[in-house]
Order: C-alpha cells, then structure tokens, then sequence
C-alpha cells in the first residue's frame, strides 16, 4: 500500500474511533473483494456454478438469472444452485474484517449487494437491502405482499435436480396463485412491499435519530465499492447528506478511482485501493 494512502487510512481509523454512529453503504466491489464477484466470472463461482456456466456459456454469473430460458425447470435449475452458492460460501474476509473494524458502534448497513454477506456480520434489524436479496423467494405475480427464506428450498431442489434442469413438478410455486416463485431480487416484478419499507423506514429512522434528534453527534458514512451503475441508491444520497449535515464526515473507498465533489473537500476522504487490503489494515489499526 502507497505512503499516501497509509496516512488516509490512518486518518479514516481515526474517524471511525470518534464517530458516534457509522452507516455503510456497501455496493458489489466489496463483495468482489471478498472473492464473489457476480458481474464477471471468478474462481469461486465459477467452480461452483461450471455445470451451468458451460451449458449455456453466460457471461457472468448475474447474466445467468437475467437469461431467458425455454422452461421454468431449467431456469430454476440455474436458481437453485446459484442461490445455494449464496447460502454455503463462507463469509468474505472483507466482511468480516468490517465487523470488527465497526466493532460495537451503532450502525446500519444500506446495501446493493444481494448476496446475503451482509446478513452475516450485521443483525437483519441493521440491514436495508435495497435491491432484494437471493436468499428470499416472492410470487413472481406478485399475488401477496410476503417474502420467504428459501435455504432448505434450495436443498431440496438439489437433490431432485438432473443436469441443468429441475422437473416442471418440482419448480417452486406460490401457495396461492400457483405461479412460480422468484428470487427476491430487482427485476420488473420485484416486491417493494413490507419487509423492504420497513428495512427502509428504520434505515431513515437511524439518519433522523443521529441527524436530527442529536445533531451534535458526529456520524461517519462509510462508502465501500459503490460503483456507477446505481448512484441514486447510495453515492448521491451520502453525497447530499454530507453536505447538508455539519457533523457528517463522507468516506469512500474504492478500486475505482471516484470523483471528488468539490463542495465536500474538507469533510470526505477518498481511498482507491484494494478494499480487501485497506479493510484488512483498518482492523489492525483499530485493534492496535
Ligand atoms: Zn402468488
């Protein structure tokens, strides 16, 4: 790691000790960190889904549960696996790493990852998993407003899977239309419905009760491999709050080089790196 950077990052542990409360916004470079990148094909997943990657020959493995298939048995053959990948891999250094490095300060995680890695170093109370999260089913309708854990769903469809491709009996439906169920994750017929507003809701509840309530406080948003594609969902927001809130302090870190808003100099710092390196690094800061 450059000199420069040591002494951003040191700067950074210094925040992170002196912050009263710390909100993440973690997008899917942290998750690449962590070795499960899902917008290009590496090591992990691509041993673990290969049945599917050579059938088909997806270019990712998010390419996979965008494609169209000719039958809802093999697209739920692909389901099946990539979402008992999610379930099994075991959580990411990066993550955590990022446990420990927040430690016991009040904190809440606002996310684009939809990997479950999150869920397994913060409790689901701390958690606004803004687009979905492979772990849960909905109706594709959807009929009802309810989503569902699916670990054991995928278990079962393991073992009455032949090839890339379940039977159509054994393609999961909902109870109530009888359509097939779907990954709880963004697409056309994604479910806004309780379990996201009120993730929301209590994610707007931590800002107004550290922004508002107790303006003195010094809050830090802590900013890790957001990239481009969605900048309304996490970068322009703590952009804004930044800017508008005196004791907010704005860090991103990315492998990207990101851009500096001119009017938040003084109260942001920017890391480009390798987030598993810088995370790694913080916790010894911290633990030091
Ligand atoms: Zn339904």
């Amino acid at each position: 790691m450059s000199g420069g950077n040591q002494a951003v990052l040191q700067e950074l542990a210094e925040r992170i000790d002196q912050a009263d409360a710390i909100v993440i916004g973690g997008g899917s470079g942290l998750s690449s960190a962590a070795g499960y990148d899902h917008y290009h094909w590496s090591p992990s997943l691509s041993e673990g889904l290969s049945l599917f990657r050579e059938h088909y020959g997806f270019t990712s493995p998010l390419a996979g549960f965008y494609h169209c298939f000719s039958s809802y048995g093999e697209q739920w053959g692909y389901y099946s696996q990539y979402i008992r990948f999610m379930w099994e891999a075991p959580t990411g250094q990066p993550y955590l790493d990022l446990q420990s490095v927040i430690a016991d300060k009040p904190a809440f995680v606002l996310t684009t990852n939809v990997d479950r890695q999150f869920f397994r170093v913060f409790s689901e109370e701390q958690i606004c998993a803004f687009q979905g999260d492979f772990g849960f089913c909905q109706c594709s309708q959807p009929c009802r407003d309810d989503i569902w854990e699916n670990r054991e769903l995928v278990e079962e469809l393991t073992r009455c899977l032949e090839g890339v491709r379940l039977p159509e009996e054994a393609v999961p439906r909902c109870r109530d239309c009888g359509r097939m169920l779907v990954p709880w994750v963004r697409d056309d017929t994604f479910l806004e419905g309780r379990f996201w507003k009120e993730s929301l809701g209590r994610y707007h509840a931590f800002l107004r009760h550290w922004l508002v309530e107790q303006p003195d406080q010094k809050v830090l948003l802590l900013e890790l491999g957001v990239g481009e594609m969605t900048p309304s969902i996490i970068k322009l927001p703590f952009w804004e709050l930044t800017a508008r809130n005196e004791n907010v302090f704005y860090a991103c870190l990315n492998r990207e080089a990101s851009h500096v808003p001119v009017h938040l100099r003084g109260r942001s710092l920017y890391l480009q790196g390798d987030l598993a390196e810088m995370l790694a690094e913080l916790r010894n800061m911290r633990l030091a």
